[in-house]
C-alpha cells in the first residue's frame, strides 16, 4: 500500500508561530519507523509548511492523520476530503482518544492511545480490506524497542531544531493537562539509544523531548552525564522544582542545556495547588530562576490565566512577578480546557463551556466562563499584561539578560 501520514494544520494568525514552535512530530515519525517494508509512505507536516499533493492523493491508498484540537476541524475536513478520493481515512492522536465517537464520524477507523502497539495490525487489516471502526492500545510503548525515526526518510534538514525523543508521559496529573490522560505513566528510552541517535544525527543543536525530562533524577544524571561527552546544545522541558537539586542543574548546564521550558504557569499558588500542581511554590521561584541563570540556561514559561482562584488582581500581580523572577521568556495565555482533561469535564458538568468551535482552543481566545470576572474582563486583562511585558523597556532588559547568557542569537529569536 501507499500511506500518506499527515501532522494536519489549520491556516490561522498563529501558523508561523506554531511553525517556529514546533519540532519534529515525533508521532508520526515514529509510525513511519514501524512501517513494514512492503509499504511505502509520505510524511506531510503541515505545522512545517507542507502542503498536500493532488498527485499525493492519487498515489495513495491510505492516510493516517493526527492534529492537536485547534487543528482538528481542519484534519476533519481534509479526511473527508481524502475519503471522497476513496482513500481509507484513519484518525489518531489526543483529541481523537478522547472524543473518539466525534472523530469516528469523518474516518474509517480510529485510534484510540499510542497508535504504535496497534499500527501493524491496522495495516494488516486495510490491507486485506477488513478496516476495522477502532483500534485500541491497552499497553504502553515500549521505549527500549521503539525506534523513532524512519532510515528511508531524509528528514533532518526541514526542521530547524532536530527533535530527540526521550520519553513520553509526566508522574503528575494536572487538572488541565493532557499528558497524564493520553500516557499512562512516565517511561523514558534507554539512554544509550539517546546517545546514539544524537551521535549519528550529527546535529549539535537538539531539542530533548520529553514531558517532564528531569522528573527521575538517576535517569536525568545518567542522560547528562553521557551528553556532555557529545559538547552539544539542547534545550528541553522540565519542571521548575528540579532546580531543587544544584548538582543537577550544574549536571544539566554542563551537558549542554542553554533553555528550559519550565511551566510555572500562575504566581497563584492556591491556583496551582487546587490544579494538582502545588509541588510548584511560586514563592521559590526567584532563588530556582537565579539558580539556572547562575548556569547560563534561558528560562521560558507559560503564565496562564483564567484559574477559578484568579481575582481581577491576578494580572497586576502577575506582571510584579515576572520582573521579580526574572523570567526571560513569557507566554501570557489563558488557560485551555482541553478535551480529555479534568478542567475540561468540570467546565463540561458545570455548563461554563462558552464555545463548541475546537480551533477556538488555541489558548488565545477565551472559551469558558471564568468565575469571577466576565470573559471581557479576562480577555482585556490578558492584553494588558502582554502589553506590559512585551514594552520596549521590559523587552530590552531582557534581551540584555539573555544575551550575557547565550548571546545574540538566541536572545535575537526569544525575547
Ligand atoms: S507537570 Fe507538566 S507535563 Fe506533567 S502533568 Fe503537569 S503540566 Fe502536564
Amino acid at each position: 500500500m501507499n500511506i500518506l501520514i499527515i501532522k494536519a494544520s489549520a491556516e490561522s494568525d498563529f501558523k508561523d508561530y506554531k511553525k517556529y514552535m514546533s519540532s519534529p512530530p515525533q508521532g508520526i515519525f515514529s509510525l513511519a519507523a514501524a512501517m513494514p517494508n512492503a509499504h511505502s509512505f509520505e510524511i506531510i507536516d503541515e505545522t512545517n509548511g507542507d502542503k498536500l499533493s493532488k498527485k499525493q492523493i492519487e498515489w495513495a491508498q491510505l492516510a493516517i492523520l493526527t492534529a492537536s484540537t485547534p487543528d482538528i476541524t481542519h484534519a476533519y475536513q481534509l479526511a473527508q476530503k481524502l475519503k471522497e478520493s476513496s482513500l481509507m481515512v484513519v484518525l489518531s492522536g489526543l483529541h481523537v482518544t478522547f472524543l473518539p465517537s466525534e472523530a469516528a464520524y469523518y474516518a474509517d477507523s480510529v485510534i484510540i492511545g499510542e497508535a504504535e502497539p496497534v499500527w501493524q495490525t491496522l495495516l494488516a487489516d486495510a490491507d486485506k480490506g477488513l478496516l476495522k471502526p477502532s483500534y485500541k492500545s491497552n499497553e504502553q510503548v515500549d521505549m527500549g524497542n521503539l525506534n523513532p525515526w524512519p532510515n528511508t526518510a531524509d528528514l533532518k534538514e526541514r526542521y530547524g531544531t532536530w527533535g530527540v525523543l526521550v520519553g513520553r508521559g509526566c508522574k503528575n496529573s494536572c487538572s488541565y493537562c493532557t499528558v497524564r490522560p493520553f500516557f499512562k505513566r512516565e517511561v523514558f528510552r534507554p539512554v544509550s539509544h539517546v546517545i546514539d541517535e544524537i551521535r549519528a544525527s550529527g546535529k549539535k543543536y537538539l531539542e530533548l523531548h520529553a514531558d517532564n525530562l528531569c522528573s527521575d533524577p538517576d535517569y536525568a544524571f545518567e542522560l547528562f552525564t553521557e551528553l556532555k561527552k557529545l559538547k552539544v546544545q539542547w534545550v528541553g522541558e522540565a519542571t521548575l522544582d528540579f532546580a531543587e537539586n544544584e548538582a543537577l542543574v550544574e549536571a544539566a548546564a554542563q551537558s549542554g542545556l542553554t533553555y528550559l521550558l519550565v511551566g510555572l504557569e500562575t504566581c497563584s499558588h492556591p491556583a496551582l495547588k487546587m490544579a494538582g500542581k502545588g509541588f510548584i511554590k511560586p514563592a521559590r521561584a526567584k532563588e530556582l530562576i537565579r539558580r539556572l541563570h547562575d548556569n547560563d540556561i534561558v528560562v521560558d514559561s507559560c503564565m496562564l490565566f483564567g484559574f477559578d482562584e484568579h481575582e481581577k488582581d491576578i494580572f497586576d500581580e502577575t506582571i510584579a512577578f515576572v520582573d521579580d523572577v526574572k523570567l526571560d521568556v513569557i507566554h501570557p495565555n489563558f488557560i485551555t480546557p482541553f478535551p480529555g482533561t479534568k478542567f475540561y469535564n468540570q467546565l463540561l458538568r458545570e455548563e461554563r463551556l462558552l464555545s463548541n468551535d475546537w480551533a477556538d482552543y488555541d489558548c488565545s481566545h477565551v472559551v469558558f466562563q471564568p468565575k469571577h470576572m466576565t470573559p471581557q474582563e479576562l480577555e482585556n486583562g490578558v492584553i494588558k499584561v502582554r502589553d506590559t511585558l512585551y514594552s520596549t523597556g521590559r523587552r530590552l532588559k531582557r534581551f540584555a539578560r539573555v544575551t550575557s547568557m547565550q548571546g545574540l542569537y538566541v536572545s535575537s529569536m526569544t525575547t
